[in-house]
């Protein structure tokens, strides 16, 4: 069985009132709170009939729940640094907060980067991994003083040229590992397969007929050909791996670091980095338990944790999932074959995954009236779709709800990783605006927001989209 399968098939909500109650101070009182008072403070509004909000007391709490669950499994004095995988959430007042909460950041590309810099994230805490990065970004890389992780062979000789001078005042690097333990439930997003574009295989025969022994002692000989070489990366999958996978595949590159340092002679691996990835329950409001995940990383890999090694972790869609909805405008109402559809303003243009792989990415869908308060009545089974122009574009199809009106709200629920950064620029739709909330008894509702990313304008679709080269194909190229 595959757990997306399983995910799919429970990924609604029970309609009415929060279970908490409306008084509760836990994250479904906050939401149902947080969509009443943005209904009341004008959020949602015929210009802006969707818009993201992000639970920045929830955020805080997944970054302490982060913290707290790795110092309990490492030894006093361990050096961890939890780097936030950026293109979770590629907003900068987001990769503020969680500075703010001791995190860093992982990038991935010159933007991620620049998000993490303007965010005021120190090189020191900042960590790049892309699979393609140029010489030009590897360069900056190592002038900024920032800790990057090779991908490749053609990578590892790149960085020969430009860091061989020796191991001083050289950011720590590293190389990633794929430690080929195999899928999970999500191809796209399960980076330790056999053939993963991911990292140097380390069970791989050899291309040129070696033994997977041979390759291994390739890799541990680049260790040792490299004194600054210093840590050791993997990151065995995200959503829809299983935590015991992935904990095989940070065992792997333990062991690594282990043989590595045993052939040195002296503990030249000083770090691994153990990636991200840990799953997320997107059919119910269980938030993941990163304190079950380190324990159980103590329990595979006991001296990954004991002080001789600092650690890096890298996760994205586990700290920010549980804290973000999406709230769209119910635009219309109708029905077809017999089946009600609530057409509303968030769909592919946002919720792309969701659109094109509604099997692997199923969200939870609850429905609001037009004052903002939970919709009670009997599940109705019905289509949420979005504004898009492809038949495709439901965010849930044939989803026992109560029945969604013209005015109503759908919120759809998790979506506060990855669905504000993932933007499909469909239809010229806007990215719309994110904010966060946190009660304040001051506020109107009770809760106040800040606005974190202003809805994208008209204008700056249409300056994005060439308007100042309008005359580009018609005047400057020969005619035949
Ligand atoms: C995407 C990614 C992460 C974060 O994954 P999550 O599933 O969001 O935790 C961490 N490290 C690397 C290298 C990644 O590509």
């Amino acid at each position: 069985m595959s757990t997306e399968d399983s995910a799919g098939a429970h990924a609604h909500d029970e309609p009415g009132g929060a279970p908490e109650g409306r008084g509760g101070d836990g994250p479904v009182a906050r939401r149902d709170r947080a969509v009443r008072a943005a209904v009341e403070q004008g959020l949602i509004t015929e210009a802006s009939p969707v818009a993201g909000l992000l639970d920045v007391t929830g955020i805080r709490a997944s970054a302490a729940a982060l913290r707290a669950a790795f110092d309990e499994v490492t030894a006093p004095g361990t050096d961890v640094l939890h780097a936030f995988a950026v293109k979770a959430a590629s907003l900068v007042p987001v990769l503020r907060l969680l500075a703010d909460e001791g995190l860093g950041a992982e990038v991935a590309s010159p933007g991620e980067l620049a998000l993490a810099r303007a965010a005021g994230v120190p090189a020191s805490r900042t960590v790049l991994d892309s699979p393609a990065k140029t010489d030009g970004e590897l360069r900056e890389a190592l002038d900024l003083g920032i800790a990057l992780n090779a991908d490749n062979w053609e990578e590892l000789a790149r960085l020969d040229a430009l860091a061989a001078p020796g191991p001083d005042g050289l950011p720590p690097l590293g190389l990633r590992i794929n430690p080929q333990i195999g899928g999970g439930a999500i191809d796209a997003l399960s980076t330790a397969t056999a053939t993963s574009k991911f990292g140097v295989p380390l069970r791989d025969d050899g291309p040129d007929g070696g033994t997977p022994e041979e390759v291994r002692a390739r890799v541990v000989r680049a260790f040792l050909d490299r004194p600054w070489l210093t840590q050791v990366h993997v990151h065995a999958g995200s959503q829809g791996m299983e935590p015991a996978a992935m904990a095989a595949g940070t065992r792997a590159a333990y062991e690594l670091a282990e043989e590595i340092n045993a052939e040195a002679g002296r503990r030249q691996v000083t770090t691994l980095d153990i990636g991200g990835g840990l799953p997320v329950d997107f059919a119910s409001d269980t938030p993941p338990d990163f304190a079950g995940h380190a324990r159980l990383l103590a329990a595979t890999v006991p001296g990954l944790l004991d002080g001789r090694y600092g650690l890096v972790t890298e996760f994205g869609r586990s700290l920010l999932a549980k804290n973000g909805l999406v709230l769209a405008r119910v635009e219309y109402a109708k029905s077809a074959g017999g089946r009600p559809i609530a057409v509303t303003h968030a769909g592919a243009q946002l919720a792309t995954r969701t659109a094109f792989a509604p099997q692997s990415w199923p969200l939870r869908v609850r429905a609001y009236d037009a004052k903002g308060l939970p919709k009670g009545g009997p599940p109705v089974a019905q289509d949420v779709a979005g504004p898009c122009c492809f038949a495709g574009d439901l965010v849930a199809e044939n989803r026992p709800l109560p029945l969604l009106a013209a005015g109503d709200l759908a919120a759809l629920l998790d979506t506060g990783a990855y669905y504000f950064s993932n933007h499909f620029a469909y239809n010229s739709l806007p990215r719309p605006a994110v904010y966060g909330f946190a009660d304040d008894p001051s506020a109107p509702g009770g809760v106040r927001f800040a606005l974190a990313r202003p809805q994208q304008t008209v204008e700056e679709i249409v300056a994005e989209s060439g308007a100042a080269q309008r005359d580009a194909l018609t005047g400057g190229l020969l005619r035949d």
